[in-house]
């Protein structure tokens, strides 16, 4: 099996809705501070949506989808057959591994103008690039707020757009357009569904735009 080409694609990720997608938290929480923390560069503190979060929703949705899907297994993990277009593109997670993953998702930063919006509002709201939310706990029989039943969450404010790059690797047995069609159905899923946490609450709502090919 020979390497042939590689091919990018670049596209514009924009969140239409908020989007919340977890980091971990360095240490206790301060009183007044977020229980739950997007996660964010370590260096700027800017937000970005790591490239392993959008390959294993893509995969799980073209996994269930009823053109692309393959058999869904009965330990609802993924598929690890080692011979469909899931496994072949996406990489097996079993031990069948007799392919080599096709795509390779980068992590996808915030483009210039989110980066330039996100630090106006810092500068005006001191909002650390984030939206926060409170909510309260319900007490279930009572109806009322449990005492110091408050969580605080962030969240990557509507709006914010990201750059995305998916690098996609091809081999002399391949067929191209069947591969980046599935991969651009992969993305197509992804904007009928949702990315990170809370999508049942209206989170993870996002677009793919400028969607373009190239050969690397
Ligand atoms: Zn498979």
């Amino acid at each position: 099996m020979k390497l042939k080409k590689y091919l990018s694609l670049t596209g514009v990720l924009h969140c239409k809705t908020q989007l919340r997608i977890g980091g971990t938290k360095d240490g206790i929480v301060e009183p007044g501070g977020v229980d739950n923390p997007i996660i964010r560069h370590p260096v700027t503190s800017l937000p970005y949506v790591p490239g392993s979060s959008i390959k294993g929703k893509m995969r799980s949705l073209l996994e269930l989808d009823k053109e692309t899907g393959s058999n869904i297994r009965d330990n609802g993990k993924p598929c690890e057959c080692g011979a469909c277009l899931v496994c072949k593109v996406f990489g097996s997670h079993g031990m069948n591994n007799k392919e080599i993953t096709r795509i390779l998702v980068r992590d996808c930063p915030v483009t210039q103008e989110s980066e330039t919006t996100l630090r106006e509002l810092q500068a005006e709201k001191g909002m650390n690039f984030a939206d926060i939310k409170s909510e309260n706990i319900i007490n279930r029989k009572t109806g009322t707020t449990i005492k110091g039943g408050l969580r605080t969450q962030e969240t990557i404010p509507a709006g914010t757009q990201f750059s995305l790059t998916i690098t996609v690797k091809l081999f002399d047995n391949d067929n191209e357009e069947k591969i980046t069609e599935f991969v651009r159905k992969g993305l197509s899923l992804l904007e009928k569904d949702y990315l990170g946490g809370s999508g049942s609450r209206g989170y993870g709502q996002v677009e793919i735009k400028n969607l373009e090919i190239k050969e690397l």
